[in-house]
């Protein structure tokens, strides 16, 4: 029912993306960034916001917004300006957020990009404005019975450098945002502006989301936020999309607010109604001077930029004959591509590795919820262990029943394979053996062969391989039944 419903607007989502930049150091300040260290530990005057400390602009940031922006081909400005954005909260210890926020004459460090939604697709999602800005504290809620009974604040995430890239509403679906997303991740990756990781809240992404008569003016939108995955993304984006089209439908109106993704439950709630611009009394930082960018460095950075996702996958396409599909799976995480090319460089059958690595070892991925960098297996463990298929030392039944605990442990294929003894049985000797058996002990089935039955053939081959654990050379297991039924 809510289905028709929505099928008589057009979806329309623009992104709100915060990226947390790959730096040593905090954007105001000299303090380290680094997950996981003990609470406020990393904290010094500035990023606590005490009286009478000075920011200082941190120009690794710089940098990487500025390769930001030549990824996606926007324009930089020569000068731009830090402003304060002012509010009250626990986690914002300055009661004011350094950012750099388009206020009238002084726009952001970049505008007017754009990324095509699909690879050599002819729709382009553009994007308004690349930003810099740093993040806030950290609010931990402590539970005692299922009851909240104190907030503790970690100040360490307190000024460490964000950019902020803000699209037009120029996306249509749910899953076209989920796209999106991805492939922007994979550019920020690959450029080595961000680990992009949502589920770790190095990329968190708000999503403004309105229905429209198609072709239509603008509705009104609502924002959507706290989604931990892509997936979430686009499942937040459909539920909200279909509640905003239940209530139309039901004569109200849509009220333009915050909304929270409830990951379990799977809805999203009202939160806050959200605040006009001017209710965060926005004005230039008088501690920063204005940020001028040298256009000869804009020059460089473009000329200096690594290959994109899309090149990639062009390349992996023309050389090493990889079917469109797979050269988008192994290019889709930089991750990924840079392990493809360093097995093919041990390995150099490009496609029997796309095989691996989009086949048993992505299922694995997709099963254990892991990334490619977090396991400890490493691109010479891969090589290895399809050079053993290859020189036939295993059966690629026993490569893809050991890999599984390869990716796991980090352990060699060659130590598995001793260990539990899974080595292909390729002695002439040793196989004609296990085959007289079979002949034997199958009268029925060889004479169903000799009379020209060929299903019976793979019937016995199939009971050497039984025999052997599956450790059989099946081409050698093939040849020397042949040879004894003729
Ligand atoms: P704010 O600064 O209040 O968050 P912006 O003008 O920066 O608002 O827009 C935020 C995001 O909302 C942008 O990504 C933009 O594309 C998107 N957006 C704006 N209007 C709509 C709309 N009617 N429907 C969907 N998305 C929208
Ligand atoms: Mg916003
Ligand atoms: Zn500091």
């Amino acid at each position: 029912m809510a289905r028709m419903q929505l099928s008589n607007y057009e979806v329309v989502i623009g992104l709100e993306i915060h990226v947390q930049l790959l730096t040593a150091s905090k954007m105001f300040c000299a303090c380290a960034v680094q997950f996981g260290a003990p609470p406020n530990t990393l904290i010094c005057p500035v990023c606590l916001g005490l009286p009478g400390s000075l920011p200082v602009l941190n120009r690794k940031a710089v940098d990487l917004g500025l390769r930001t922006a030549a990824a996606l081909g926007c324009t930089v400005h020569p000068v731009s300006r830090f402003h304060r954005k002012n509010y009250y909260y626990p986690d914002l210890p300055k009661n004011y957020q350094i950012t750099q926020y388009q206020y009238k004459v002084h726009p952001p460090l970049a505008t007017d990009g754009v990324l095509a939604l699909e690879p050599e697709g002819d729709r382009f999602i553009r994007i308004r404005r690349v930003h810099l800005e740093e993040d806030t504290g950290r609010l931990v809620h402590v539970e005692q019975g299922g009851r909240a009974v104190a907030s503790l604040i970690d100040y360490n995430r307190s000024g460490v450098p964000l950019m902020e890239i803000v699209t037009e509403p120029d996306l249509r679906s749910p899953s076209g945002a989920r796209r999106f997303l991805g492939r922007l991740r994979s550019v920020l990756q690959a450029i080595e502006v961000s680990s992009g990781r949502l589920e770790e809240g190095t990329l968190r992404c708000d999503a403004n989301v309105s229905l429209r008569v198609p072709g239509g003016e603008l509705g009104t939108r609502t924002e959507v936020k706290n989604m931990n995955s892509l997936r979430s993304v686009e499942r937040a984006l459909a539920y909200e999309a279909d509640r905003q089209a239940r209530a139309l439908a039901g004569g109200e109106r849509v009220v333009q607010q915050t909304m929270h993704w409830d990951e379990r439950r799977g809805v999203t709630f009202a939160s806050r109604f959200k605040e006009e611009a001017q209710d965060y009394r926005y004005f230039p930082e008088p501690d920063l001077p204005p940020l001028a960018i040298d256009p000869a460095a804009v020059d460089l950075t473009r000329a200096a930029l690594p290959e994109l996702p899309d090149a990639k996958r062009r390349r992996y396409m023309d050389r090493y004959g990889l079917t469109p599909y797979d050269a988008a799976a192994v290019t889709g995480s930089a991750a990924a591509a840079a392990f493809f090319e360093d097995v093919i460089r041990l390995y150099p059958r490009p496609k029997v590795v796309s095989n691996w690595l989009t086949g048993d070892v992505a299922a694995y991925l997709n099963a254990s919820g892991k990334e490619l960098e977090d396991l400890p297996v490493t691109p010479p463990h891969v090589a290895e262990l399809l050079d053993l298929v290859e020189r036939g030392t295993i059966s690629g039944r026993t490569a893809k029943e050991i890999l599984p605990e390869m990716l796991e442990r980090g352990e060699r294929a060659q130590t598995i394979v001793s260990r539990r003894g899974l080595l292909q049985i390729s002695d002439e000797g040793d196989v004609a053996r296990v085959v007289d058996d079979v002949i034997r002990g199958q009268p029925g089935p060889v004479s169903d062969y000799r009379a020209g039955k060929q299903q019976a053939l793979t019937f016995l081959v199939g009971q050497v391989m039984r025999k052997t654990q599956g450790r059989a050379n099946p081409e050698l297991v093939n040849r020397l039944l042949r040879e004894k039924l003729r």
